[in-house]
């Protein structure tokens, strides 16, 4: 087994949580120094940064949120001047107003450092050559694994994304042997092989390193079969750090977080309780090592659960589960929660669909209206009206018995519903419109 940082990943949990311990203590001083609002946030709960005697004190703390970010917009919560401010990035903005993030020389080393750690457990190396699709610029996709690839020696191909045909070109003509994207934009390029008649095994593409969105692990083997890869989840946010808080190691069962830097919690989003290890909840990050905006309880607003078993691959760092969706995307329709990547799950479940879906909801008569759109899986025959009707109630029935609500299957032209190059849109609620 390879470890960029075997004493790290694999170190005993009694040590990993002393070392967390010294390191919360010590940001949390630092931040109560130099951030003014979270000074303020700390005094209205009238606690001290001394009150911190143990992990469990965490919970004295308050959390912070996007509206934090949003409020204090751009520099009111950076904990260093400007002067030591190495790069300023911003969250894509799925959810409104993107927030900034400054990063200091140290923060930007701490990131490339974890980066490398998450492309070594996939089990990249200095042989590799890395393809990095992920938009480079504001977003953390791009610059985060750039910097990451470059401390393990790997060869980089920075190419960013967008402009499809070109990157197949170069994954196929520099013989990339990682490609690093969001999962939608992975299967966009391996529809697009398929057109430019090129093979997977014209390629030499091994692993995917794929996230930044909510996929499922239907989605993951889709991808690896048709790319010939091994897939990996990989985790991360603008306000924690960016990509690279968490990934899938060989062994697959769950994405191992970089708990030296991030300490998790998981908490009930209603209550704000914390909640056991093993129970599904919000994810909540601390970063112990951040400097430049320094980020304490952060509400990630993306659901999970986490364990502290040690895994398989020897590391002891602990795993948390696929993200199910981030609070944001949930829909309800007439009373009931659904995530849209319940419904990937049920469509790639069925095996003959294709995963490129849309759901569109509406309110019609005050009743909620959900309709599924999906492509019409290549291989059928668009003539084949019986086989379409058949397919369109199996998967109305499915959707109906797993996640106990009725809505309207539209199978459209293979291609025609719109490809992303970043974040895929799944939605349009148009009762918000
Ligand atoms: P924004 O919140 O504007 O999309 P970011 O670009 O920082 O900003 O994206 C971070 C968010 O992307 C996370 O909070 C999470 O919702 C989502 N995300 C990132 N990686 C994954 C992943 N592997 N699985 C599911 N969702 C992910
Ligand atoms: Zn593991």
């Amino acid at each position: 087994m390879k470890y960029w940082d075997e004493k790290h990943e694999c170190m005993d949990r009694k040590e990993l949580e002393r070392l967390q311990l010294f390191r919360l203590q010590k940001t949390v001083a630092a931040a109560y120094q130099s951030v003014g609002p979270f000074r303020q946030k700390m005094r209205d709960k009238g606690v001290l940064p001394g009150d911190v005697k143990t992990l469990e004190d965490i919970r004295l703390l308050p959390f912070m949120s996007k509206q934090d970010l949003r409020d204090y917009y751009p520099f009111a919560l950076f904990g260093k001047p400007l002067s030591e401010i190495a790069r300023i990035h911003a969250s894509s903005g799925t959810t409104g107003k993107p927030i900034v993030i400054g990063y200091t020389k140290n923060d930007l080393d701490i990131w490339s450092e974890v980066v490398a750690r998450c492309l070594t457990m996939v089990g990249a190396d200095k042989n590799d050559i890395i393809q990095i699709s992920y938009g480079y610029g504001l977003f953390t996709g791009g610059l985060g694994l750039h910097d990451g690839a470059g401390k393990i020696g790997a060869a980089v191909i920075p190419a960013s994304s967008g402009n499809s045909q070109r990157q197949i070109m170069l994954m196929k003509d520099l013989g990339a042997t990682v490609l690093c994207c969001t999962p939608s934009y992975a299967l966009y390029l391996s529809e697009l092989l398929a057109e430019f008649g090129v093979k997977k095994e014209d390629l030499k593409l091994k692993y995917a390193v794929l996230g930044a969105e909510a996929w499922t692990s239907g989605m993951a083997r889709e991808i690896e079969q048709r790319l010939g890869v091994s897939a990996h989840n990989i985790y991360g946010l603008t306000e924690v750090i960016g990509p690279g808080v968490a990934i899938e190691c060989q062994a697959g069962q769950g994405m191992h977080i970089s708990e030296d830097h991030f300490l998790v919690e998981v908490i009930d989003p209603e209550t704000e309780e914390v909640l056991p290890d093993g129970m599904t909840g919000e994810l909540v990050f601390t970063c112990l090592t951040k400097e430049g905006t320094p980020t304490i309880r952060y509400r990630t607003r993306d659901l999970s659960k986490i364990t502290k078993e040690k895994c398989s691959c020897g590391r002891t760092l602990a795993r948390m589960d696929r993200i199910m969706g981030r609070s944001d995307d949930m829909l309800t329709i007439r009373g009931v929660n659904v995530y849209p990547s319940q419904i990937e799950s049920v469509l790639l479940d069925m095996g003959q669909t294709s995963p490129n879906y849309h759901l569109v909801v509406d309110r019609v008569n005050n009743l909620d209206i959900l309709e599924v759109q999906m492509e019409i899986p290549g291989d059928l025959a668009l003539d084949g009206i019986r086989q379409l009707e058949a397919l369109a109630v199996g998967i109305r029935r499915k959707i109906e018995q797993t996640l106990g609500i009725s809505c309207k299957v539209t199978l459209v032209e293979p291609r025609s519903l719109p490809r992303s190059e970043g974040k895929a849109k799944r939605v349009t609620d148009r009762r918000k419109m």
